[in-house]
């Protein structure tokens, strides 16, 4: 096998951006050409995040092959501009799963079935699988999730203890991110909580190579020495992840402290020097705004911002390819009436309402679309927010009254957004994963879908192209029934799926940018690519706080 892995653990404490690290050090290993995938293994037990509350978990992100995976998964793409897929997170619930799948089937020939050998050989065939085929990248880098100490962790740690003797010395590295804390009031960064992570790897056999301290500011290198010495790396193997003021700077702020270099040496990597120049002047970009503009953001889970951590991104990225950063104003739509909606929504020169499930709020949600398209303010509404606008367009300019969606009105006469069983049935390519509740009935629809561009509209400006491939995920779809009679009076389908059967994206032709659609725009989108909707809609909001 070529390919050599790179196992990422943390300790201490959780949040300490190991996702982020790992995300970093992907990149800058991409920068020396060498080709990298990355995978997260989630100790919980969860099958998969699909089903865990954002606000718990923070969001669920999606693949093009429609796999929901932990939102570190969005970093890795970002940060590595890839592709990921169902293979690049699993989770302990999803592993134990295919084990008793397998003893159900007799595949263990009536042995006894344990942690080891049969879960952990799971995990490494999950881990190795990777390295299989043509196109097996050089390095993959393995982030386990949680922290070191974890009673869920163990079968990971002990999986990749094993993997180490298996693929041998050269082919594996460890790196361990810890915390170390500066205590003010002592005037000192305290390196006790990193001795007591190492010894708590060391205890299952694992001695990391690298130790990558979390720390605020630069330790001074006589505190490098001592956790080296202590923890029993070498001398130059002790490196700090600082905080830095946009997330983007970690990988050049990792580049100045020499860790890929390190990496690369302690692996037998090809000595290539990184070509940082396009992220440095992405990073600049960031930094040096020519203008700003107040973006509204108007959903349910306002304060949990990793709710809607890519939409978040996008929006920077969006800032960045027209250079004015990009301030959030999250609005919980809750509190939106008709009367509050122009006081909460004043001033600010764009207004998205993002994806989400269930009623509460959706009222709101309506109301600041209301507002948006009466007084010309620019809107992008995606997926839940689409359907709102959707149901705000069929109440206010079709005069259909009791327009909803199914998800919320069942016996609304006017289910403009509707479960759409027939083509489910025949066109799905996700088995049903939430079963278990259903009335809901039926799949969400998941993963990317084509969708063919109409000329002359917003969205053909805004890409450039007539076919689109876009990620899904939801349940309910625009209904055709109504199609003719929106269309009427001036809803614009500038989107649909290949045979005419989906809207995917809708528009105002006579209002400065209004646009929603129905896919989540925000998963592919990179800070080296911004998404063209962000980067459009952003402009709209520039061109709007121009006018006021
Ligand atoms: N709840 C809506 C649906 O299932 C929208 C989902 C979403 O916004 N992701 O269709």
């Amino acid at each position: 096998m070529k390919t050599k892995f790179i196992f990422v653990t943390g300790g201490v404490l959780s949040s300490l951006g190991k996702g982020l690290a790992a995300a970093s050090l992907g990149a800058l290993l991409k920068a020396r050409n060498i080709s990298v995938t990355i995978q997260k293994l989630d100790p919980y037990i969860n099958v998969d995040p699909g089903t865990m509350n954002p606000f718990q978990h923070g969001e669920v992100f999606v693949t093009d092959d429609g796999a929901e995976t932990d939102l570190d998964l969005g970093h890795y793409e970002r940060y590595l501009n890839i592709s990921l897929s169902h293979k690049n997170n699993t989770t302990s619930g999803a592993i134990y799963n295919n084990v008793i799948a397998k003893e159900r089937r007799g595949d263990y020939l009536g042995g006894t079935v344990q942690v080891i050998p049969h879960i952990t050989d799971e995990i490494k065939r999950f881990v190795l699988a990777l390295g299989e085929g043509e196109d097996a990248p050089d390095v993959a880098i393995i982030e386990i999730g949680g922290t070191v100490g974890d009673i869920e962790g163990l079968p990971f740690l002990e999986a990749i203890r094993q993997l180490r003797s298996d693929l041998g010395r050269d082919n594996c590295l460890n790196i361990h991110l810890t915390l170390v804390p500066y205590l003010r009031a002592a005037g000192e960064f305290k390196t006790k909580p990193t001795q007591h992570s190492v010894k708590e790897l060391l205890s299952i056999g694992i001695q990391p190579d690298i130790i990558l301290c979390r720390c605020e500011q630069v330790m001074p290198e006589d505190l490098r020495k001592k956790i080296a010495l202590f923890c029993n790396v070498d001398p130059d193997a002790v490196f700090c992840s600082i905080d830095v003021g946009n997330i983007y700077e970690l990988p050049l702020s990792f580049f100045e402290e020499g860790f890929d270099q390190k990496v690369a040496i302690m692996m037998r990597l090809p000595a290539r020097n990184a070509h940082l120049e396009p992220w440095r002047e992405m990073v600049y970009n960031f930094a040096h705004p020519k203008g700003e503009v107040t973006i509204a953001i108007v959903g349910k889970y306002v304060d949990l911002k990793e709710a809607y951590k890519s939409l978040h991104e996008a929006l920077m990225h969006g800032g960045v390819a027209n250079r004015v950063a990009v301030n959030l104003r999250y609005v919980n739509s809750e509190q939106i009436d008709e009367k509050s909606a122009a006081t909460l929504l004043a001033g600010v020169d764009g207004i998205l309402v993002p994806g989400g499930f269930g009623y509460r709020g959706v009222e709101g949600k309506v109301n600041a679309i209301r507002y948006a398209r009466e007084n010309r303010i620019p809107f992008f509404g995606i997926c839940l927010g689409m359907q709102c606008a959707v149901i705000e367009f069929a109440r206010h300019v079709a005069g259909l009254e009791d327009a909803n969606s199914e998800e919320f009105d069942k016996n609304s006469a006017n289910k403009v957004i509707y479960l759409m069983t027939e083509w489910y049935d025949v066109h799905t390519k996700n088995v049903e994963r939430r079963n278990e509740t259903s009335d809901k009935g039926g799949t969400m629809r998941l993963g990317a879908y084509p969708c063919k561009i109409a000329p002359d509209t917003r969205a053909a400006e805004a890409y450039g192209t007539d076919l689109v491939h876009e990620r899904h995920r939801h349940r309910y779809e625009f209904n055709n029934a109504f199609k003719d009679v929106l269309a009427e009076k001036g809803l614009v389908y500038s989107g649909v799926s290949p045979d005419d059967s989906l809207v995917e994206i809708v528009e105002l032709k006579d209002h400065p940018w209004f646009l929603g659609c129905q896919f989540h725009p925000e998963f592919k989108s990179r800070p080296m690519q911004p998404h063209p909707l962000f980067r459009d809609f952003i402009r709209a909001a520039v061109e709007q706080k121009a006018k006021n």
